[in-house]
């Protein structure tokens, strides 16, 4: 169960995600989380730092959408002028609207990538879809914050990695 919560990957923020990264792992689209993880909680619109990034997307030919869990008078409002598929109150981990927005999107499961900053609701709900999962470092954390949150995260593979290998005996 508690497997079910490890993100594949695990990144400081958004913007590391480059080229290289979703050409490496056959990502032909995102879905983001949008608190914390594009945007801290306060900000009602994309940011031009969010907007350069999506364009950056669209130029790679990749594809994107949000699901976010929180109302949709916040999720309208930040999602408006994207023309993007989107959700709002997703009650992530429920798989419902990451399906929907999956079909929208029109690429399969294993080619898209969910970017978000919780564990319990984000990266449980992506797995549960067959999504590549991508922590992030929830928006307004420290650098020591993130050496912190990069040690547990370590902690937590190197242990299914051990857990593995002994079942394997
Ligand atoms: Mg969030």
């Amino acid at each position: 169960m508690l497997e079910k919560c490890y993100p594949d990957f695990c990144v400081k923020s958004v913007w590391e995600l480059d080229g290289s990264f979703y050409k490496e792992n056959n990502i032909k689209a995102v879905i983001f989380d949008i608190d914390n993880t594009l945007v801290i909680h306060k900000e009602p619109e994309p940011t031009r730092e969010v907007l350069e990034y999506f364009e950056f997307l669209s130029s790679k030919g990749i594809k994107y959408g949000i699901v976010s869990n929180n109302k949709p008078q916040r999720v309208d409002s930040f999602c408006k002028n994207l023309g993007v598929p989107y959700a709002s109150r997703a009650f992530k981990p429920r798989k419902k609207h990451l399906r929907r927005i999956a079909s929208e999107l029109g690429v399969p499961c294993e080619n898209i990538c969910f970017v978000g900053d919780q564990v319990f609701t984000d990266m449980l709900g992506a797995n549960r879809m067959g999504f590549v999962s991508v922590l992030v470092m929830a928006l307004g954390e420290n650098e020591t914050g993130f050496v912190a949150f990069k040690r547990i995260f370590e902690n937590i593979v190197m242990n299914k990695y051990h857990n593995k290998r002994q079942n394997q005996g």
